[in-house]
């Protein structure tokens, strides 16, 4: 029987699956590596999903960053779209795959293997969630879905055709000239499509079930975005429940909540995300917080030669050492390239997660890392939050914009163990300080210390992040 070469199948060709796949070929060059995907796209970036849908960014391909013939003549890897993996079979060292376009199944052999399979939307059992026009937003194809839809609104009058095009032209006559979307959940993914789809002229609102938006940030940071979102138009309805989804002909038309009914043409429910990880737990991979993959800082799974990387697996968190599910695709593309050195023979490890995150809800940046309070007092660990607002340049310097900065610190020892920040400009960036301070594992007096640079264009002399640890340090009782 002819040998064959070393060979790494991967499961799932986006952030974690493709970064995996690129760097076991850069590191081993002679190991065949294939990717099987069961969508049509491979390596898209699904965080410019909101820039797409508001047309900012005019053209799908745009967030593609390899398609498959790249991907194969550029860095020789053999990618398989519509092929869905349907099972693993770790004692043979066999994964079955159907192609989706021919229905036929195939056993492929591996000598190793990660499972890159992502995240899926939350969908709860409520009544009328199958109703055409209740969207989620997680794939591309998910993103033209909805951008198709609005597109046929704004080009109704034009249109001829197609049934979408015809069905929105007969709402036009009696609705009104804007189309209206409730969003469900009002965290970072439905408030970025506040944005986009405002700048599309729509009439949006936000249906929250909890006190505030943007999940566990502290309230200090929340209510200038929930004012943000006001003064943009955008309705919102805290502390309130969606009960289900009603509609005519299959259609939807309103959604039914715990404080009233909204009427609505389309909905983007946008509630969280659960670890993909079925394929995986029947294959008798153990999983762990959120049923999510279990790892270890080599990425592997507790099944010899299987890793696992990106949104379906967790992570230990940099603060408090425990595992966390936090689903992001900065962590995708760094877990799926430790995935791939390891399964290719290097030695390299993840140390863990801060959790940092930014996002741009209008023209506010909000941005997050580490623990907030409410996490901390989730951790019971004891604490102090302190917020202060600075300014993002001198005070002489033309156009400077109030910086609101929140620090959570450990009160017996001072350690940092969060920050959030939210301002108009000097925002995102400036929380990477903060990470950094995090996987340095520094305290706040530490923080105070920091020699931070200063020009007026950038900064105050005292730049925001050493005014807030100053300010800390008092509430401490250690200035
Ligand atoms: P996924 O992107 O979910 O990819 C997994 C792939 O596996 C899917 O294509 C799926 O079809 C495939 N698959 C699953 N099962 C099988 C199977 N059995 N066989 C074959 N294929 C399979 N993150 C940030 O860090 N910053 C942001 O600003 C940000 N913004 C976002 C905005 C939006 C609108 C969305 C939706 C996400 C955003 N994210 C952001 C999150 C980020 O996109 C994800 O963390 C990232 O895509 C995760 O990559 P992944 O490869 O682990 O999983």
């Amino acid at each position: 029987m002819a040998s064959r070469k070393e060979r790494l199948v991967v499961v799932g060709g986006v952030a974690a699956g493709m970064s995996a796949a690129s760097a076991a070929k850069r590191t081993r060059s002679e190991m065949e590596v294939i990717v099987f995907e069961k969508s049509p796209f491979i390596s898209y970036g699904a965080c410019s999903i909101p820039y797409y849908i508001s047309d900012e960014i005019k053209d799908y391909r745009e967030l593609i960053a390899v398609t498959p013939d790249a991907a194969e003549k550029e860095r020789s890897l053999v990618v398989r779209t519509l092929h869905e993996v349907t099972a693993i079979l770790p004692e043979q060292k066999e994964v079955l795959v159907r192609s989706l376009e021919k229905g036929k199944e195939e056993r492929v052999a591996f000598d190793k293997l990660v499972i890159a399979t992502g995240a899926i939307p939350i969908k709860p059992p409520l009544s009328g969630i199958d109703l055409q026009h209740v969207f989620t937003l997680r794939t591309l194809e998910d993103a033209l879905a909805v951008k198709r839809y609005i597109d046929d609104w704004s080009t109704r009058d034009a249109c001829v055709g197609s049934p979408e095009c015809a069905y929105v032209k007969s709402l036009s006559a009696d609705k009104g000239e804007r189309p209206r979307v409730v969003i469900v959940g009002g965290g970072y993914i439905g408030l970025e499509m506040c944005e986009s789809f405002r700048k599309r002229g729509l009439d949006v609102t936000v249906v929250e079930k909890m006190d505030r938006v943007l999940g566990t940030m502290d309230m200090s940071i929340t209510a200038i975005v929930e004012e943000k979102l006001q003064n943009e138009g955008v309705k919102l309805f805290k502390e309130t429940t969606v009960l289900g989804f009603e509609g005519a002909d299959g259609r939807l038309s309103r959604v039914l909540t715990d404080k009233g009914n909204l009427d609505t043409d389309f909905v983007i429910l946008s509630i969280g995300v659960r670890p993909e990880s079925t394929l995986a737990e029947k294959a008798g991979v153990v999983l762990s917080v959120n049923k999510a993959i279990g790892v270890d800082a080599h990425m592997r799974t507790n099944l010899p030669d299987i890793y696992a990387a990106g949104d379906c697996a967790d992570a230990i968190s940099i603060v408090t050492g425990k595992k966390v599910y936090i689903p992001l695709g900065t962590t995708a593309n760094k877990q799926g390239r430790i995935a791939g050195e390891n399964a290719a023979g290097r030695e390299t490890d993840f140390e863990g997660v801060a959790g940092t995150a930014q996002t741009k809800i209008f023209d506010l940046e909000v941005a997050r890392t580490g623990l907030t309070s409410v996490d901390a007092e989730r951790e019971k660990i004891p604490y102090i939050a302190s917020t202060v607002h600075g300014r993002s340049r001198a005070k002489a310097y033309p156009a400077g914009k109030p910086i609101f900065i929140t620090y959570v610190v450990e009160r017996d020892t001072g350690k940092l163990l969060g920050a959030q920040m939210v301002g108009q400009e000097g925002v995102a960036l400036r929380i990477d300080t903060l990470a950094a301070a995090l996987y340095g594992r520094m305290t706040i007096e530490d923080v105070a210390r920091l020699d931070l640079g200063y020009a007026p264009p950038f900064a105050t002399v005292w730049d925001p992040i050493l005014v807030a640890a100053n300010v800390a340090l008092k509430k401490m009782g250690k200035r």
